[in-house]
């Protein structure tokens, strides 16, 4: 190491203050009279003997002095480097307690303090970005120079955006012209309108994309990203079902109205009178169905129907159904069979629900089954859950339509729609059955025909 600057000036003092000494002591002895040559002699010697000691002891405890501040300069030194590679665990340094300490110890507090702050900046920035990147939301900062400072992976996967974007500028970044635009716009302060696009990679959804300049960072701007794919098609759904209701609504409505004009008109023909009133109570039976399924698809979906869980008797559900449909099932020859497994003969669900699910199921095999068809009802316990198959001879459901027979009003060929449905019975039995926290799946079978499964979790008895 260097002797440090301090020791070098402690040396040069030491000698002009030893040749400054002798310098004054000869003049001083040579100006004073009366003192004998030998004596004036002798008297030089010992004070150039004592300034000689003199000059060695200050000279050691100076070298000893420099030395202890060389080793703390050195110290000090290797604690900045250490600071400098970004290493701010506060060190157990001893600065000492001379100026040179208390210099140290001020540099020591304030990389402390800055440290202090990194590491809160630090900590913001982790928050931040956990926030950002948990948000369903797509969010782009662009900084004041135009270019990507902040993006998350929402707006990664919206814009689909290259890996590299962070830092490019965002005209080069962002494919999208009416986006660019708009940060444009809010970076020249002009108004941003906002924007509903639909992404060219994937036309099916859609996006808003809203941005706002920042004003903190000079022509910064923040653009935020909505998909309200869902939110769209959920507009769309209502809208279909308000049209759905009101056309399915009309149709029985203006042929009450019609015939009961045709009465008003004609009220002595007693044989046309049976017939027109028969119509009007056909399609009155038909409106009150619709409603009654309609007031139930809402209760559903308000969560309304609570389930009530009892031991059900399935051979005696599916029997009492069949039943009713005697009539039907006799005028057209069609061959009904039902097998439960020994198993299988009890299940614990909602029993009045599980009814209205087999009832929708097996009326649908009995009208959708031309003559002289089968229809056959299955239960058994099927890899750990409760399935019911309920199969026909019919004409099967088309592979394009197989999506889309539980939605609501949904109807496979409207001219081939049974007279009484209403096209809700698959809703509800979908609705029921997630309800009872089961599913339910359609599929054609290969010999011809619809096969719809339902399974059912295994409940014990309470
Ligand atoms: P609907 O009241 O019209 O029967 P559903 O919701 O019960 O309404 O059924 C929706 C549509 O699914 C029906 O219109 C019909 O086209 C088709 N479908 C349902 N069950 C069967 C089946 N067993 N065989 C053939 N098609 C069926």
């Amino acid at each position: 190491m260097r002797p440090v600057r301090s020791e070098l000036r402690s040396r040069i003092f030491l000698a002009a203050l030893a040749v400054t000494t002798v310098a004054l002591l000869f003049v001083t002895l040579t100006m004073v009279g009366g003192i004998e040559p030998g004596a004036r002699l002798r008297l030089v010697l010992v004070a150039a003997v004592a300034l000689a000691l003199s000059g060695v002891v200050a000279a050691v405890v100076s070298r000893a002095i420099a030395a202890s501040v060389a080793a703390r300069a050195a110290a000090i030194v290797e604690v900045a480097r250490r600071y400098a590679q970004g290493e701010l665990a506060r060190p157990h340094a001893d600065y000492g307690d001379d100026e040179l300490g208390v210099a140290a110890r001020a540099m020591d507090t304030a990389v402390q303090e800055l440290g202090r702050r990194l590491n809160e900046l630090r900590r913001d920035r982790a928050r931040m970005e956990a926030i950002l990147g948990s948000m369903v939301e797509g969010v782009l900062v662009v900084d004041e120079e135009g270019k990507v400072q902040l993006v998350n992976e929402a707006a990664r996967r919206m814009l689909r955006l290259e890996q590299d974007a962070l830092g490019r500028a965002y005209v080069e970044a962002i494919r999208h012209p009416g986006i660019v635009e708009q940060l444009d716009r809010a970076r020249d302060g002009r108004q941003p309108d906002g924007l509903e696009f639909a992404p060219a990679r994937d036309p099916g959804r859609t996006l808003v994309a809203r941005v706002a300049p920042v004003v903190a960072a000079g022509r910064g701007a923040v653009l935020v990203l909505h998909d309200i794919t869902d939110l769209k098609r959920a507009d769309q759904v209502r809208r279909d079902f308000v049209a759905n209701v009101s056309h399915e609504l009309r149709t029985p409505l203006t042929a009450i109205k019609g015939y009961a004009e045709a009465l008003i008109d004609e009220p002595d023909d007693a044989e046309a009178r049976q017939r027109f009133l028969e119509i009007i109570h056909r399609h009155s039976t038909r409106m009150e169905r619709l409603v009654k399924d309609l007031l139930r698809l809402a209760r559903l979906d308000a969560g309304q129907e609570v389930l009530e869980l009892a031991a059900c008797d399935v051979e005696n559900v599916v029997g009492g159904i069949i039943g009713d449909f005697e009539q039907t099932i006799a005028a057209k020859s069609l061959d009904v069979a039902s097998r439960v497994a020994p198993e299988a003969r009890t299940l614990v669900a909602d029993p009045s629900k599980l009814h209205d699910v087999l009832r929708n199921l097996i009326e649908n095999a009995v009208n959708y089954t031309p003559d002289r068809g089968g229809i056959e009802v299955e239960a058994a316990l099927v890899d750990g859950a409760y399935q019911i198959v309920v199969r026909d001879t019919g004409p099967g459901i088309p592979p394009e339509d197989l999506g889309r027979v539980f939605e609501r009003f949904y109807r496979v060929d409207k001219s081939r729609g049974r007279p009484g449905g209403t096209g809700l019975g698959l809703a509800i039995v979908r609705h029921l059955v997630e309800l009872m926290a089961g599913e339910v799946r359609v599929e054609n079978r290969a010999s011809g025909g619809a096969m719809f499964t339902v399974r059912l979790p295994t409940r014990r008895p309470e």
